[in-house]
């Protein structure tokens, strides 16, 4: 009987870390810095055999797919292969059905098998929906921003934070995990570091404003 289980047979062997797998799955998926459908890890360097050869090292990388990974689902659907292989330059990562695969991986040593259990709640279905979730909140703070008053016509290109401000501004920023980056030109607040928390958050605003709100959500 022939499973229809598809997977990816990774060969790490060859695996030259250059993380094109990594980026072309975060731009199909959407997903934002930090947060992976493939990782590179990388093992080395170090020295391959430290008895005898204190010159010659061994550096490896190992392409992981994470929980994350959904085979591309939506262009294997389109008959297209799975980004993360398309851009592989050095041809390491293959698409398949287990049937296909497991005489490649047979083949040769160093290399691995890669396929989602398919019993588990979707991972990428249970971010999208905490996404979603968090896009409202920062539509709603977005929504408060524009209408803080006085604070909103305030000349935040010049806004300067001194150091008290840093430092209560920093608290409440450590407390709902937002970033924010203030130069030259004034204060953006860039967002959440932590997508699963609050995404696509990108708003400039003066930091009198974003005090005001800030300190009326930790009431
Ligand atoms: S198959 Fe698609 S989802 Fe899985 S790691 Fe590759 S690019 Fe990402
Ligand atoms: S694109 Fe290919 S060679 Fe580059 S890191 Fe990913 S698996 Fe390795």
């Amino acid at each position: 009987m022939t499973s229809e289980k598809q997977g990816l047979l990774i060969d790490y062997e060859f695996c030259t870390g250059c993380h094109s797998c990594e980026i072309a799955c975060r731009e199909e998926h959407g997903f934002g810095v930090g947060t992976y459908g493939i990782k590179i890890l990388e093992d080395g360097p170090r020295l391959r055999d430290p008895e005898n050869d204190k010159k010659k090292y061994t550096w490896r990388f190992i392409a992981a797919p994470t929980d994350l990974c959904d085979l591309c689902a939506e262009r294997v659907a389109m008959g297209k292969r799975p980004t993360c292989v398309h851009h592989c330059q050095a041809a390491v990562l293959s698409f398949g059905t287990i049937e296909e695969l497991m005489p490649e991986i047979m083949r040769k040593p160093q290399q691995a098998l890669f396929f989602p259990t398919g019993e588990r709640e979707d991972p990428w279905a249970a971010l999208q929906a905490k996404r979603e979730a968090n896009r409202e909140i920062a539509d709603s703070m977005k929504q408060d921003f524009s209408t803080a008053g006085e604070s909103v016509d305030t000349d935040w290109e010049n806004a300067v934070l001194d150091d008290k401000t840093r430092e209560d501004l920093e608290g409440l920023i450590d407390e709902y995990q937002l970033v924010i980056k203030d130069d030259e030109s004034g204060v953006t607040w860039l967002g959440d570091r932590y997508p699963d928390k609050l995404a696509l958050a990108h708003i400039k605003t003066n930091t009198a404003g974003i005090m005001k709100i800030l300190k009326e959500r930790s009431r």
